[in-house]
């Protein structure tokens, strides 16, 4: 998802960095192929417009292209107004503090994900919030609905309302409230029927249903792949029912973005949830920020600090920071830096998580080379003695082609490793000069 949208900006703020100065017409020029690139993404033309009003409103006053580096202050101006487009700041989660049982009604067209989210939700709050949920379908339309939740309950272990065949909608709501009840669940989880469109018949029934259940939220699921259908499907409904919230399935999928880049602004109701896949652990709370981030490409940088929490030893991790804050940073500390990007999944998985990766693999795999390159590096500084590794300075020819021999790889190889240790040294000391991590927070915005 996003990413011919996320390439397309990309260029155009690439551009916009790469000069010292920037006039206003620079600014209205490069909003005028990111207009282009929003609305090739689907996004709602009055949205497109806002946004662009917004930021060039913003970019052009004088401090920002008086600043010293105004092609940044813009991409920051377009970070921000993204995340406003997105939602805001917050993240939009789910009411629960009400008197239990907690309805929880999920509403939207057959095929958009709304099964499948309902079970997904229900192991959520199992295992993230701790409370017991009870799970009822009211699809009386599609054969085996019904069935199919219970299935999906088993796989979550979430209890399921058992089915009384020929029972009506409203009915089974009433019958799931008592169940609730009567179970001590905290939380009920209604998985509603769906249509092949939004007609009368499938309103009246989410009111009337709403109306035995009162709920205390009203998730529209929709799938993102649908684009501006996706909008519009939201606005109907919210004429209709109390939404309360969103959730984008299918953000797995190549969608252009244009669902939730509009949602928000389209309908007023928060994206609370995306869908990421068929397996049921597979929804993330919808972090406006991070999808930001995302799309211009500036890196899941939260995802990756998780991640690196995850699997990065903190006793390593403070040693070396303390080293880099000093300006010492050996080829043992790029080694250990080789093996957690190993154990993280290789560049594949840091690319598109961290500034600029994206780029640096496409660049990486048209030349060829790949993750046998972290291994290549490993098996070079292995072949070093503790000094050499300490002192990288006494690398001279000779012992160069020892530690190609050695690695069984190329003189050419050891250079570049030394080249690139050599560039990350004098990146770090840019990183001191300019006040440690602090500077480096600066330089990210
Ligand atoms: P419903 O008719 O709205 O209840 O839709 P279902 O829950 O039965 O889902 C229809 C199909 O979409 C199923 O094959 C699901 O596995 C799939 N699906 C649901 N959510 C996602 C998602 O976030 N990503 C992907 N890739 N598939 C999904």
């Amino acid at each position: 998802m996003f990413d011919n949208l996320s390439d397309r900006l990309g260029n155009v703020f690439d551009r916009l960095r790469g000069r010292g100065a920037l006039s206003e017409q620079d600014v209205r020029d490069a909003m005028r192929e990111v207009r282009v690139a929003l609305l090739e993404a689907d996004v709602a033309l009055p949205v497109v417009r806002r946004f662009i009003d917004a930021v060039t409103e913003k970019a052009i006053g004088t401090e920002v292209l008086k600043s010293v580096t105004p092609g940044q202050q813009v991409v920051k101006i377009v970070n921000d107004e993204l995340v406003e487009m997105l939602g805001g700041e917050e993240v939009e989660g789910l009411t629960l503090e009400a008197k239990p049982p907690v309805v929880i009604m999920m509403v939207g067209l057959q095929g958009s994900g709304k099964t499948t989210t309902t079970a997904k939700l229900g192991k959520l709050l199992k295992e993230r919030h701790g409370k017991k949920a009870l799970m009822a379908s009211l699809d009386v339309n599609r054969p085996a609905a019904q069935e199919q939740l219970a299935v999906l309950g088993e796989q979550v272990s979430v209890a399921t309302l058992p089915i009384v065949a020929g029972q009506q909608p409203v009915d089974i709501a009433r019958r799931a409230m008592e169940s609730a009840k009567l179970q001590s669940a905290d939380v009920l989880l209604l998985d509603t029927a769906g249509r092949l469109h939004v007609d009368e018949a499938l309103m009246a029934e989410m009111k009337a249903v709403a109306g035995v259940s009162t709920p205390t939220e009203v998730l529209l699921v929709v799938d993102s792949l649908t684009g501006q259908d996706a909008v519009n499907v939201a606005r109907s409904f919210t004429e209709e029912v109390p939404l309360t919230g969103v959730v984008l399935t299918r953000m797995d999928g190549d969608a252009r973005g244009g669902a939730a880049l509009s949602m928000r602004h389209v309908t007023g109701k928060p994206i609370k949830f995306a869908g990421t896949g068929e397996k049921l652990d597979a929804i993330e709370a919808f972090d406006p920020k991070r999808v930001a981030g995302r799309i211009l490409g500036m890196g899941d940088v939260v995802s990756l600090v998780e991640k690196a929490a995850a699997t990065i030893k903190e006793e390593e991790a403070e040693a070396m920071a303390k080293r880099m804050a000093k300006g010492q940073f050996d080829l043992n500390d790029l080694r250990t830096q080789l093996r957690q990007m190993q154990n993280m999944g290789g560049l594949g998985m840091l690319a598109g998580m961290l500034p600029g990766m994206k780029k640096a693999k496409a660049a990486l795999s048209q030349s060829g080379m790949d993750d046998k390159v972290l291994v290549h590096m490993d098996a070079i500084i292995g072949s070093m003695t503790p000094k050499e590794r300490a002192n990288p300075a006494l690398m001279n020819a000779k012992r160069k082609k020892r530690v190609a021999a050695g690695s069984g790889l190329q003189v050419q190889d050891v250079n570049k490793l030394l080249k690139m240790h050599q560039e990350m040294s004098r990146a770090m000391k840019q990183i001191k000069k300019m006040g440690g991590l602090k500077g480096l927070g600066a330089l990210l915005g």
